[in-house]
C-alpha cells in the first residue's frame, strides 16, 4: 500500500497520534491503530466484519439515496434534484473516512478505486471560492450560503469532510482530497474571523475538524479558526442572539460546567475544547472539560457508558434523570464521549477517564451496530418491552457512519505513550509498539478478554531499556463501578488482581489507576496479569428513580441484560435476591460466542385470591451489546432486586387467558397481539413503553380483534384503552366501535347500556346485558384517512 511519510506518526485525531508538523503541551501521545494489530477473539472479527461488510454497505447506501449524486448533480456532472436531508453531504464524508482506517489496516484497491471516484465526485461539486455544500449547490444558490447557521449545518459537514481528507491522505498518501480541503478551510476562514463576521456552527464539530486539519497541515490559520469558533460559542460579546442551551450556546465554554442539550453536539465540543487545550495549553479550557466531566459522571452517563436520556432534543436530563425504557443513548454519543474520554486521558494520563471508555466501547457503544455489520440502533435504550430492533438505516444516517469510522479506530485506544512510560489501557489480544523518547517498545498480549481477565505481555524493547510499564487495572477490578458515586457494586469482591514479572509476583500500589513496572528492560521478558472476573451486583444511586430497587449485573467490562429469548417477554415480577447465586458461562455457539450469567429469580405473580405466590426461576443473562439479535423481544439491564419494585403478575383474568387473534397483524412499529391482552394499562395512548395492537397502515377500515376464552364464562362488561399516536403517526381512536359475542357460529352485536366510547388517555368501560359465551369480538371502524389500535382489552 502507497502510504506517505507522515501517516505513521500523523494519524486519525480521535485515536489521535501526535503530528511532527505541530508541537503538543501534553505529555502522553496516542499510539495510533497504525501501529497496532488486533488479534484476539473479540475485536479482530468485529473489523473484519466492518471492513467487508459495513463500509460497502454504507457506500451502497450512499449511492441508493442520492448522497453521493448529490455531489455530482452539485458538480453539473449529472442532472437532477437534490436528495434527502440538507446535512447529508456528512455521512458520506464519514464513510470516506472509516474507509481509509480500514485501507491503512489492510490495503485494498478496489475500495480505493471506489474511494477516488467519489472523492472525484465531490472535488467536482467545490465551488471556484472554496464553498462545499451541496445542498445549496443544486443549482448553486450565492445568496443562501452562510445564512443560517444555527441549523443549516454547512459548518458541521465542513468538519466531517476535514477529518476524512485527513484520513484518507495519511491512508493512502494521495492529495486530491486533502486539497478540496485546503480550499474549503481557507474559504471558510476567510468569511469568518476576528474583524471578520462572529459566528459559531448550531452543530460542532468543525472544531475538531480544523484542529486535524492542523495537525496535517501545519497551518496555524486552522488552529486559530478552531479556536475563534470555541470562544465565540456562548460569548454575547459579538453576537446578537445566541442559540441557547441546545447548541451549548448559552455561556462561554470556558464558563460552563453542566453538560446540556443535545448531546452529542456536547461531545463534539468538548472533544474540540480538549484538543485545543493540548495544543495551546489553555487551563481555563482544562478547567471546563473537567467539571462538565464530573457533572456527565455524576449523574447524566447511563450503566452502558450511553448519554443523553432524552428523546426531546436528543439532549441531557437532569442530573440523576436516567430512565431505561425511554433512554435516548444515541449511538453518536456513545462515540463523542468515547473520544472526549479518550482526549482527557491523554491530558491528565489518569486511568479513570480509559474505565469511561471501555464502558462504552464493550456496552453503549457495541449495542450499536449488530453482529452481522449491517443493522443498526440509533437509541440504545436499557429496557424494551418488546418491538424495538436494529434498523438497516435511517433517514438521518449519523448513526451507521459514525461507527463504519470509530470501529477501526479502536485498536488506537489500547496503549499510549508517555516520554518513558508504556501505558496498556486496553487488554486486547495482539501487539502494538510504543515509541517512548528514547527507543520503543514492542508488547504483544495473548489474552481472551473480556471473557476471561487474565492477560499474558510479553515485552520486547528497543533503543533505551530503562523505561515504565503501565498496567491499567480497571475500576470493576478494584471494587469502583464508575469514577463517581453514580453506580457501585453491592458487595465488595475478595479477588484481588495479581501482577507477575517473569513468573514472580510483584507488590504494587497504584498510580493513577495504574501499576507501574519500572526497571532496565529484556527481551523476552513477560508480564502477567490476573483480573478476577467474579459476577458483580451493580447499585445505581438512590437518587436514580428509574432504578430505585433495582440491580444491575456485570462481569469484567461487560453490562449483562436479560432477554426475552431467553426468560421470557414478561421481567417486573422477577425478584433478584442479593443471595441468588449466578454463574458464568461461555457459551460458543450462542451470538457470535459470548460468556453468558446463569442463575435464579423468584417469580412473582398473584393468586386469584390475592395472595403472592413466588417461584423460583432459572434465568440467563447475556452482554448487553448483543441483545435483539433473536427477534424484536423484551429486554432490561435492571432487575428488581426489593419487593417494592417487584411487580407480581396480576392474577389470570377472563382476557389475560383467552387466545389473541386479529384482522390483520402488519410487523411495523410496537406492535402485538399479547398487547391487548398483557394486563398492563397505558399511562396515555401514546405509551411508549407500552406494547399495543394496532392496524397500520389500513386506514379508514373496519378490523376487529378477538378473544376466544379458555372456557365458557358469563361476562358483562369490558374496558378499552386505544391507542392514539396523534403528532407522530396516523393512529386515532376510532370513529366507531362494537362489541360481539360468539353464539354457536354466530357473532352477535350484545346489548351495550350506554355509548360505545373512544375517549383518548382512558379506560373507556361498556357495560351490556349479561351473555354467557366462549369469545368476544371488537369491531372497530376507523376514522377517514387513519388507522387505530388498542392497548389493553379488558373482559369482566
Ligand atoms: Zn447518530
Amino acid at each position: 500500500m502507497k502510504r506517505n511519510t507522515l501517516s505513521f506518526v500523523v494519524s486519525m485525531v480521535a485515536v489521535g497520534a501526535a503530528a511532527l508538523a505541530v508541537a503538543e503541551t501534553s505529555t502522553i501521545r496516542p499510539v495510533p491503530f497504525t501501529s497496532v494489530h488486533i488479534d484476539d477473539v473479540f475485536w479482530a472479527p468485529r473489523l473484519e466484519t466492518n471492513h467487508q461488510v459495513t463500509v460497502p454497505y454504507c457506500f451502497e447506501k450512499c449511492q441508493q439515496t442520492g448522497r453521493i449524486s448529490n455531489f455530482a448533480k452539485a458538480g453539473g456532472l449529472q442532472e437532477g434534484q437534490f436528495e434527502g436531508i440538507y446535512f447529508n453531504d456528512s455521512d458520506l464524508y464519514k464513510v470516506i473516512e472509516g474507509a481509509a482506517y480500514s485501507l491503512q489496516n489492510r490495503p485494498d484497491p478496489e475500495l480505493e478505486a471506489y474511494v477516488d471516484d467519489v472523492i472525484d465526485q465531490i472535488a467536482a461539486a467545490q465551488w471556484p471560492d472554496g464553498y462545499l455544500y451541496t445542498y445549496y449547490s443544486i443549482p448553486r444558490q450565492p445568496e443562501k450560503r452562510w445564512t443560517n447557521l444555527a441549523a443549516m449545518h454547512e459548518l458541521y459537514c465542513a468538519g466531517h469532510f476535514f477529518e476524512a481528507a485527513a484520513a484518507y491522505y495519511q491512508a493512502t498518501g494521495k492529495r486530491k482530497i486533502l486539497d478540496v480541503a485546503v480550499r474549503l478551510a481557507d474559504h471558510i476562514d476567510s468569511v469568518f474571523g476576528p474583524n471578520k463576521r462572529y459566528d459559531v456552527p448550531g452543530h460542532e464539530e468543525i472544531e475538531i475538524g480544523l484542529v486535524r486539519l492542523y495537525r496535517v497541515t501545519g497551518r496555524q490559520r486552522y488552529l486559530d479558526l478552531a479556536k475563534f469558533f470555541l470562544d465565540e460559542r456562548g460569548n454575547a460579546a459579538h453576537r446578537e442572539t445566541l442559540y441557547g442551551l441546545y447548541c451549548q450556546d448559552h455561556l462561554p465554554v470556558t464558563q460552563q460546567s453542566r453538560a446540556v442539550g443535545h448531546a452529542v453536539r456536547a461531545g463534539y465540543l468538548y472533544c474540540g475544547m480538549a484538543d485545543m487545550a493540548a495544543l495551546v495549553g489553555d487551563a481555563a479550557y482544562v478547567a471546563a472539560i473537567d467539571r462538565l466531566w464530573d457533572d456527565v459522571l455524576t449523574g447524566k452517563t447511563y450503566l452502558t457508558g450511553g448519554i443523553g436520556a432524552r428523546h426531546g432534543g436528543e439532549a441531557f436530563g437532569e442530573a440523576y434523570e436516567l430512565p431505561n425504557e425511554s433512554a435516548y443513548n444515541e449511538t453518536c454519543a456513545a462515540i463523542a464521549n468515547a473520544m472526549w474520554n479518550h482526549r482527557l486521558f491523554l491530558l491528565h494520563g489518569h486511568a479513570r477517564y480509559i474505565d469511561v471508555l471501555e464502558r462504552i466501547i464493550y456496552n453503549g457503544f457495541l449495542s450499536g451496530v449488530a453482529l452481522e455489520g449491517n443493522r443498526f440502533f440509533y437509541p440504545n435504550p436499557l429496557a424494551s418491552d418488546g418491538g424495538y430492533e436494529r434498523s438497516p438505516w435511517f433517514g438521518c444516517a449519523c448513526c451507521p457512519v459514525n461507527i463504519v469510522r470509530f470501529v477501526p479506530s479502536i485498536p488506537g485506544y489500547v496503549f499510549a505513550a508517555g516520554d518513558r512510560t508504556a501505558y496498556i489501557n486496553l487488554y486486547v489480544g495482539g501487539a502494538g509498539t510504543v515509541r517512548l523518547a528514547r527507543g520503543s517498545v514492542r508488547l504483544e498480549q495473548k489474552t481472551r478478554y473480556p471473557w476471561d481477565g487474565r492477560v499474558a505481555i510479553r515485552v520486547e524493547p528497543h533503543g533505551d531499556r530503562e523505561f515504565a510499564i503501565a498496567l491499567r487495572i480497571p475500576g470493576w477490578a478494584r471494587d469502583e463501578a464508575v469514577p463517581s458515586d453514580l453506580y457501585r457494586f453491592l458487595s465488595p469482591s475478595d479477588e484481588q488482581a495479581v501482577v507477575r514479572l517473569n513468573g514472580q509476583k510483584q507488590p504494587f500500589e497504584l498510580e493513577g489507576g495504574y501499576v507501574v513496572l519500572r526497571r532496565s528492560w529484556v527481551d523476552g521478558d513477560v508480564i502477567e496479569l490476573e483480573l478476577p472476573m467474579p459476577i458483580r451486583r451493580v447499585l445505581a444511586h438512590p437518587s436514580v428513580q428509574a432504578d430505585l430497587g433495582r440491580v444491575a449485573l456485570q462481569r469484567g467490562p461487560m453490562v449483562y441484560c436479560f432477554e426475552e429469548a431467553d426468560n421470557g417477554p414478561k421481567f417486573d415480577h422477577l425478584l433478584l435476591g442479593d443471595d441468588a447465586p449466578f454463574k458464568a458461562e461461555h457459551r460458543a455457539e450462542v451470538l457470535g460466542g459470548v460468556t453468558v450469567l446463569v442463575g435464579t429469580a423468584a417469580a412473582c405473580a398473584t393468586r386469584e385470591d390475592g395472595t403472592i405466590h413466588e417461584e423460583a426461576r432459572t434465568i440467563t443473562a447475556i452482554p448487553y451489546y448483543a441483545w435483539a439479535h433473536r427477534g424484536a423481544g423484551a429486554m432490561r439491564v435492571w432487575l428488581p432486586r426489593m419487593e417494592g419494585a417487584v411487580r407480581p403478575l396480576p392474577a389470570p383474568t377472563i382476557a389475560s387467558k383467552s387466545k389473541v387473534s386479529t384482522s390483520f397483524l402488519s410487523d411495523v412499529g410496537n406492535n402485538r397481539l399479547t398487547g391487548v391482552n398483557d394486563q398492563i394499562v397505558p399511562r396515555s395512548s401514546n405509551d411508549k413503553d407500552v406494547v399495543h395492537l394496532h392496524w397500520w397502515p389500513h386506514k379508514g377500515t373496519t378490523e376487529w380483534v378477538q378473544y376466544d376464552f379458555a372456557e365458557p364464562a358469563t361476562v358483562r362488561r369490558v374496558k378499552v384503552y386505544w391507542f392514539d399516536d396523534t403528532g407522530e403517526g396516523e393512529c386515532r381512536v376510532p370513529a366507531s366501535w362494537r362489541l360481539l359475542y360468539r353464539d354457536g357460529d354466530a357473532w352477535k352485536p350484545v346489548r351495550a347500556q350506554g355509548p360505545y366510547g373512544v375517549a383518548k388517555d382512558t379506560l373507556n368501560e361498556v357495560v351490556f346485558e349479561p351473555v354467557r359465551t366462549d369469545g368476544l369480538r371488537m369491531e372497530v371502524t376507523c376514522r377517514e384517512g387513519f388507522s387505530t389500535g388498542v392497548k389493553e382489552w379488558i373482559v369482566e
